[in-house]
């Protein structure tokens, strides 16, 4: 059967820069050279064909746009390893950057990238035969990130009604912010996005940043050693799309099993095995410890205390060598667990999914390779933490009204300050009520 195609959006500093990480997982994973060259031409395998397209002549596209208000990350990809790869129509840049400010990124220049933005997807779009959705991937604290995805995706998501829209977004980490507005910024875009994507899978860079260090004894984490591991949860998250697999769970699916109500869709990603590089020969763990790991705090790609909530919905999506039998012992034993607790209106709470592909990592990577691994993707209600520890930096900032001026000055109306916040606080109290 005809695979369903992904087309990627890639917005802002963080989005295109996670897009390296991406492209160049996706181009291990299928035997894709960097300019874009199959290393073995196999036309029984068209594993890559939801996120590759294929030119006459035989080199693969990514399906692909990346934009961005001003140039610079753009430029490093247009000049850089990849530069062959992507097909240039597909690289958007403005000439100047929002500023770090939502309503710079929405109201302001990113309108008029709008326009061109729509139609370089649309045209990808339609270079797909059965297109399944969307995935975009931004940092909803910066301003093109927050501002010009709020933009975009209200418009996307009018023009693409059936399709999904499911996001990677990077969400302010709880003690460190390079940006002063972020809080504005990450509130705003939320209030704004809400009702336009399916499903938003959020990753805060000091949980990240942790594991690095803890688990991986990556000394001194930079942004492309975050991206990588993010890299390692999307292609999980995808892989049923591209490889066989026993209990393969397309997108549709999880979004079914993940989302109970409609605004109550941000999960929780956990990941295991993190094993470093250097300790790539002396770990093998069995199907019970991967999903015993899933559940632990240090393992989550968002800082909050899962014990302090409920789960409502757990995806495990396991890769490589897996037995179900294994998987659905391991599950017992979970939900015997004191420790974990489960909201009662969902009693069967676990999806699973095992796909025949191991993980591929990059080689010189800080994550070895192993026969096996895990991403869950849970909605738990102590998520609600990260949302209120965001919303409390929001109302002291806006408490003196203090930044407001440059919001207002791009044509913001200062209502959308108190509607955006309110919206917040109605999200909270939607997780509170669900785990009552
Ligand atoms: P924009 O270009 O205006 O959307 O701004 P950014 O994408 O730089 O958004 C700022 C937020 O993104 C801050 O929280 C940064 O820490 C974070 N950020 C910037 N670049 C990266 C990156 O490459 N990876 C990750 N994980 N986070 C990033």
């Amino acid at each position: 059967m005809p695979k369903r195609e992904i087309v990627q959006i890639h917005i802002g500093q963080a989005g295109v820069q996670i897009a390296n990480a991406c492209w160049e997982l996706y181009c291990l994973e299928h035997g894709i050279k960097v300019d874009g060259t199959l290393y073995e031409w196999d036309r029984s395998d068209d594993s890559y064909s939801p996120f590759f397209g294929v030119t006459a002549a035989g080199r693969a596209v990514p399906r692909v746009v990346m934009i961005d208000l001003e140039p610079t990350v753009i430029d490093e990809i247009r000049t850089g390893y990849y530069r062959h790869l992507f097909h240039p129509d597909g690289l958007l840049t403005g000439k100047e950057d929002a500023a770090n400010n939502y309503a710079r990124g929405k109201y302001g220049i990113g309108r008029e990238m709008l326009d061109l933005a729509l139609d370089r997807t649309r045209k990808v779009a339609e270079e797909c035969n059965n297109l399944e959705g969307f995935i975009v991937f931004r940092a909803f604290g910066g301003g093109t990130g927050g501002g010009f995805t709020a933009l975009f995706l209200e418009h996307l998501a009018g023009d693409y009604r059936k399709r999904s829209v499911m996001e990677f977004a990077v969400f302010p980490a709880p003690r460190v912010s390079t940006i002063i507005v972020e809080p504005y910024n990450a509130v705003l875009t939320t209030n704004s996005t809400i009702e336009s994507e399916d499903v938003c899978f959020v990753m805060d860079n000091e949980a990240v940043y942790d594991i690095l260090l803890r688990n991986l004894d990556t000394p001194r984490p930079t942004y492309t050693n975050l991206n990588r591991l993010l890299g390692q949860v999307v292609s999980a998250v995808t892989a049923s799309l591209r490889f066989e697999g026993q209990v393969n769970v397309d997108l549709t699916e999880f979004q079914t099993n993940l989302v109970p109500y409609p605004r109550i869709h941000f999960p929780l990603i956990t990941y295991a095995p993190f094993v470093p590089a250097s300790k790539a020969f002396h770990e093998s763990l069995s199907v019970a410890q991967l999903t015993n790991a899933c559940f632990e705090p240090a393992n989550q790609m968002v800082k909050c205390d899962p014990r302090k909530g409920k789960y409502m919905s757990c995806c495990l999506l396991y890769r490589g060598d897996i037995a179900p039998t294994d998987v659905n012992n391991a599950i017992t034993s979970i939900k015997g667990k004191r420790s974990i607790g489960f909201v009662d209106w969902c009693p069967t709470g676990f999806k699973v999914g095992i796909n025949y592909q191991p993980p591929t990592t990059v080689p010189g990577g800080d994550l070895a390779r192993t026969t096996r691994a895990v991403t869950m993707l849970s909605n738990s209600t102590a998520i609600r933490e990260a949302w209120e520890r965001i919303l409390r930096k929001y109302n002291l900032l806006y408490s003196k009204r203090s930044f407001v001026h440059h919001y207002v000055g791009e044509g913001m109306e200062e209502g959308e300050f108190q509607d955006a916040k309110e919206d917040l606080a109605a999200l909270v109290m939607d997780y509170k009520e669900v785990d009552s």
